[in-house]
């Protein structure tokens, strides 16, 4: 594989560099608060504005047609900036993918301009209160009526569901099915009646979660992705979106490495924090190398299904090593710094969102390994 950037790519992450380097505001308050959230949508507004929002999209629906190679060194400059968490990630980096591949023409017309835009802001409903891990067991139904379907259930743990427009979740909607079977994708508008939204705080103290509960909502055919009955694989789908490159694309884990080589600067570091920080270089770069290589294959129809569980168990354990590391640097500093104490905490959530670790660690088992089944 040869890795040496084209001089049209060099010109696309030289712009994109030079773009971020001006405009990325720094310091905005946490993305999972009100005030902070509003904050963080005037930058993925000016994103947009600018094209930057969805380099690798259409240039009809916000972006600049970019290759996976620019987009992978857009990621790379904007975390290298300290671009801050993009808060429409769910839309644009788990819905979207999805659309693209089981959406329908109108329904690519339709969302994803003003998902771009950040005007429609969207929060996955999967998790129930009964069902997390073993998602097949969900209980939230759909039940057919003219012209389209009737929702009821309850979501929780839905990521920024309190500031979120619309909601995509997996619903039943073959009352005889069991399992994978009979469950259907569908985009809910959350201000349709008969949805109730209700934020809660995590740990730390933002609202970054809420609950969601459907009562007799109706939504209409157009309001099903990817078929009826479909909704296994097109969940699939969005999953191994969440698990592997998109959302946690190697720029965020090299940048994360080169603001702990500034943290120590100078620093005469014992020999254990040395070995840990050149380890922590290495893993980066292996995982940026790992998802050239899967995108290399990927391209030429080389692609494994599960592979994303590597990339989810890879970077977010990498993530909390590297916060661990930080805290460690900083010592008694650690409480009073802000960035790397709250990346601390919330890199312990990364073997758990996205479907937990020992969950992948199955899928890895029996997917990739061919082991057998529990
Ligand atoms: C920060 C964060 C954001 C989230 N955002 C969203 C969101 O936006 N939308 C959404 O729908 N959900 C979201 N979730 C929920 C998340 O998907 C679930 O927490 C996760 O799937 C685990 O489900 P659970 O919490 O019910 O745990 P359980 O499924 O009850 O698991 C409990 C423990 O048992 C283990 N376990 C379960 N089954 C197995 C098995 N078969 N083999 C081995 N071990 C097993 C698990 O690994 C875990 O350690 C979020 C979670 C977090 C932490």
């Amino acid at each position: 594989m040869d890795l040496t950037e084209t001089d049209a790519e060099l010109a696309f992450r030289a712009d994109a560099r030079t773009w971020l380097t001006a405009n990325v505001p720094h310091g905005l308050p946490s993305g999972d608060t009100r005030t902070g959230f509003a904050e963080h949508l005037q930058w993925e507004k000016q994103l947009h504005a600018a094209r930057w929002a969805v380099v690798s999209w259409p240039e009809e629906y916000g972006g600049r047609g970019a290759s996976v190679w620019e987009w992978l060194a857009f990621e790379e400059e904007y975390y290298r900036a300290g671009g801050p968490q993009r808060v429409t990630q769910n839309g644009i980096f788990l819905l979207a993918p999805t659309l693209f591949a089981f959406g329908s023409k109108e329904q690519q017309d339709s969302l994803l301009p003003r998902m771009s835009a950040a005007e429609d802001l969207w929060c996955q409903g999967w998790s129930e209160p009964g069902s997390g891990s073993d998602l097949a067991s969900l209980t939230s139904r759909a039940d057919q009526a003219d012209g389209g379907w009737v929702l009821n259930g309850q979501k929780t743990w839905t990521t920024r569901g309190s500031f979120c427009t619309h909601l995509f979740g997996l619903f039943r909607s073959d009352p005889a099915s069991e399992r994978h079977h009979g469950l259907t994708y569908f985009l809910v508008p959350l201000d349709a009646p008969g949805v109730t939204v209700r934020g809660f705080a995590r740990l730390d103290g933002d609202e970054g979660f809420a609950e969601v509960f459907l009562d007799n909502v109706f939504v209409p055919d157009s309001a099903v992705l990817g078929g009826v009955g479909k909704g296994w694989s097109v969940a699939m789908a969005t999953t191994g979106s969440e698990r592997g490159l998109t959302l946690r694309s190697p720029g965020r884990y090299t940048a994360t490495v080169a603001r702990l080589l500034d943290l120590v600067g100078d620093e005469t570091l014992d020999n254990g924090v040395r070995d840990r920080l050149a380890q922590a270089w290495m893993d980066s770069e292996a995982y940026r190398l790992f998802t050239l290589r899967q995108v290399s294959d990927e391209q030429a129809g080389r692609g494994r299904p599960g592979e994303s569980s590597l990339n989810k168990l890879f970077w977010s354990e990498l993530d909390i090593r590297l916060h661990e590391l930080a805290l460690d640097v900083l010592g008694s500093e650690a409480e009073l710094e802000g960035p790397w104490s709250k990346g601390f905490q919330f890199s312990l959530s990364g073997p758990i969102y996205a479907g937990t670790n020992e969950v992948q660690r199955n899928i890895v088992s029996e997917r990739l390994l061919g082991l057998p089944r529990r």
